[in-house]
């Protein structure tokens, strides 16, 4: 079902501060989360923040905004953390840690990195909260447990992920679902765009972390060099609109200034146009249905601007058409898909294997997918598990090699 983003009356109104929780506080979305809540202090209560492993990191950040929490997930430094926090600020570490800072405030920012980040998108949108998910994994893998929490009381999911944020936003130009043509996902085309399969063979961990236009994260930014990125966005908005990849199009956008666009059953196409920044779509999660009051990215419309728009290469690309069957397959494959991207980000990553066989091993892995129903979260968890031990079998053969 398609949800046109249902309005949201009282606690976000202007004038009225919102407490906000931010997981992954240390990452790329945390601090940039952060920096909209440094800017509007009046408007924004950083209530709790949590991390996996940065102590330091965490240390600064309690000592700057002094939450009510803070939140470690690695249990083994908390005592560590604990000396270094403020008067009046409590410690929760553990597995559970993050999950259970996520229900201590109105609004909470995912933005842990990878399948790590489900437990903070259940337990938020479990406890009534309106949540703003970067952390797309989840909703990816486990995109069956996490629907029916849409409906608990007060639960509300707001993308963070640009494109999503821009389909929110273009979606907002209508409110009759049925006249929703088709998504338009844009894609940067990352750093080895119109490259051929012949010169990608020796490409580099520093090559594919040299995104053209958006700074983010190590795993992220080598999943935008293989579209993979992309491909999980597909999945991703189909479990956010409610509508099925076939009818979801991806388009390279060099310039990184129109985020996604809408295509209505009349022949308009709306789009959502800045500059590539982050915070812009963590504010616009933040603010919905009102907007912030400082601008990230603005277009400067007084210059020369070109826009391009380009077919993807789906042949040396091939991971955006594995998502795409993933998608298409449903149940647990998005998240055996998702499960085995991570292992082979983090083989690239570590100089195990290159980034051609990337898709390679993915293929193989996919092809390997064992066909379990979502029927409820642990039929989820042991997807991943199995997913990752498939993988990293497949993983060790190609650096055996
Ligand atoms: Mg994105």
């Amino acid at each position: 079902m398609l949800a046109p983003c249902p309005g949201r009356g009282g606690v976000y109104g202007r004038g009225v501060s919102t407490s906000i929780a931010v997981l992954g506080s240390t990452g790329s979305i945390g601090t940039q989360t952060l920096d909209i809540a440094r800017a509007d202090p009046d408007r924004y209560d950083v209530v709790a923040i949590g991390a996996a492993t940065s102590v330091d990191a965490l240390a600064e950040q309690a000592a700057e905004f002094r939450p009510a929490l803070v939140a470690l997930a690695d249990d083994a430094r908390a005592a560590e953390l604990r000396d270094r926090l403020p008067a009046g600020t409590e410690l929760v570490a553990g597995d559970d840690a993050l999950a259970a800072a996520s229900t201590e405030a109105d609004c909470v920012i995912n933005g842990v990195v990878g399948f790590a980040g489900l437990p903070v998108t259940l337990a938020s949108l479990a406890a009534g909260k309106r949540l703003g998910l970067a952390n797309k994994e989840s909703l990816i893998a486990a995109g069956p447990i996490v629907q029916p929490l849409r409906d608990v009381a007060g639960a509300e999911l707001v993308p963070v992920d640009s494109e999503h944020c821009a389909l929110h936003q273009c979606l907002r130009a209508n409110d009759e679902p049925e006249r929703v043509d088709r998504l338009v996902l844009t894609a940067s085309g990352g750093p080895f765009r119109g490259r051929s399969a012949a010169d990608l063979a020796e490409v580099t961990i520093e090559d594919a972390l040299a995104h053209p236009t958006w700074s983010m994260g190590p795993k992220i930014t080598v999943d935008s060099s293989t579209l993979m990125n992309k491909g999980l966005e597909v999945i991703e908005a189909q479990e956010l609109f409610g509508i099925g990849v076939d009818r979801i199009d991806v388009v390279v956008q060099p310039q990184s200034v129109v985020h996604s666009m809408v295509a209505y059953s009349d022949g308009s196409t709306i789009a959502q146009l800045s500059m590539p920044d982050m915070r812009l779509c963590i504010g616009y999660a933040l603010a919905y249905p009102d907007r912030l009051t400082l601008p990230y990215g603005p277009v400067d419309w007084s210059a020369a601007l070109q826009l391009d728009f380009e077919p993807p290469d789906r042949a040396t690309f091939a991971c955006l058409d594995l998502a795409y069957d993933a998608g298409r397959e449903g149940e647990t494959a998005p998240a055996w898909l998702s499960a085995a991207n991570e292992v082979v980000v983090d083989a690239f990553l570590t100089g195990r294997i290159r980034w051609i066989e990337i898709a390679e091993i993915l293929k193989e892995a996919l092809a390997a997918y064992d066909g379990t129903k979502a029927s409820d979260i642990e039929a989820v968890l042991q997807a991943d598990r199995t997913s990752r031990a498939v993988t990293r079998k497949l993983v060790d053969g190609k650096a055996a090699a």
